[in-house]
């Protein structure tokens, strides 16, 4: 299926401002900058993470604004370029350094208006992210809430119907849900995800630091979620080529390549971005919350990554004892490669 995700949505008017100049900070001033922002990240207790589509524009996937962005385009009469498909398309160094700043422990929350599906696919804990606009390769039980990740994209979008029904059965349970499953992709008009939208609420709140990365922040309320952390005495920084709606409130603000710029402060953080095995999908962030009766293939955990993993234990559990004084800390990250969602218990328990 073609990624010409746009094509599927509803005619809109007002599409915001489009087609603003890019600027560039000089290589200098952009070290500089990104050691502040490293800086920030190492003093911040609770970091959150707003994405937009210019973290994928280097997956090959255009951004909706940008000089050569799809609504930009559509405003001349042209059509965007797309260099992949959205089930051929690889997470972006971006996407890759965020799910490092996620297991070393500095990331706490990350909240995305992509619909591409990189995140997930990049094996970002899915309970650690919010998609407020939508996943193309996610379908949901309008019944039970059940979200399944798919291998391919739904192919259908605005909330509808996608002609296949739920299959979970609870575990005392006889016969399965059957509920429709409809494309989780919002058409303008839509409400956005209610479970989403309120955990990135909880966690803008929450942050006393938000990093802003490739958007220009004029959905609402996607946009204003970066704001709630400044109320809140926390500090934004914003990193774009284009001015954003929110510049004024920014603590600091880059203009670079966001992989430019993550590649910079991964090395001054001294971590690692972690290489992209194919797509994976990671339910949880922790392995000891739910007892799952379903079954889960085990991942097949390597020497080099079992010893990844448990540093990043490590990490955590000295991050918890300098917090708390405690190193009791108990967390593991599964990466699973698999299609199917299988926490029904999570879904019904936030609900
Ligand atoms: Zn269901």
């Amino acid at each position: 299926m073609s990624v010409n995700y746009a094509a599927g949505l509803s005619p809109y008017a007002d599409k915001g401002v489009c087609g603003l100049p890019e600027t560039f900070n000089s290589p200098e001033e952009l070290k500089v900058k990104v050691e502040t922002l490293a800086q920030l990240i190492k003093e911040s207790q609770y970091l959150v993470v707003h994405s937009g589509a210019g973290i994928s524009t280097s997956a090959g996937i255009p951004d909706f604004r940008g000089p050569k962005g799809v609504w930009t385009l559509e405003e001349k009469g042209e059509s965007p370029h797309f260099d992949t498909t959205f089930e051929d398309a690889r997470p972006s160094l971006t996407h890759m350094a965020l799910l490092g700043l996620q297991r070393a422990g500095y990331l706490k929350y990350l909240i995305s208006q992509n619909v591409d599906g990189l995140h997930v696919r990049s094996g970002f804990p899915r309970d650690m992210l919010s998609e407020l606009h939508g996943n193309m390769f996610v379908e949901e039980c309008e019944k039970c809430g059940r979200q399944y990740v798919r291998e391919k994209v739904i192919g259908v979008m605005g909330l509808k119907p996608t002609g296949r029904y739920c299959d979970v059965v609870r575990s005392r349970g006889l016969r399965a849900c059957r509920g429709k499953l409809i494309s989780t992709i919002l058409d303008w008009e839509d409400a956005l995800p209610d479970r989403d939208l309120n955990k990135a609420d909880d966690a803008s709140r929450r942050a006393d630091l938000a990093l802003t990365l490739g958007t220009s922040m004029q959905i609402k309320p996607s946009g204003d979620l970066p704001l709630l952390t400044k109320r809140r005495g926390g500090k934004l920084v914003i990193v774009n080529l284009q001015p954003t709606k929110h510049d004024k409130h920014a603590h600091l603000r880059i203009h670079g390549y966001v992989d430019d710029v993550m590649k910079q402060l991964m090395e001054l953080l001294g971590l690692d971005i972690p290489k992209w095995e194919g797509p994976t999908v990671c339910e949880s962030s922790t392995a000891t919350s739910e007892s799952n009766n379903d079954v889960k293939p085990p991942h097949a955990v390597t020497a080099k990554e079992k010893v990844k993993k448990d540093l990043v234990k490590e990490e955590r559990k000295r991050e918890a004892s300098e917090l708390t004084g405690d190193g009791s800390i108990k967390e593991e990250t599964l990466s699973v490669k698999r299609e199917r969602v299988d926490s029904p218990e999570v879904i019904s328990e936030e609900k």
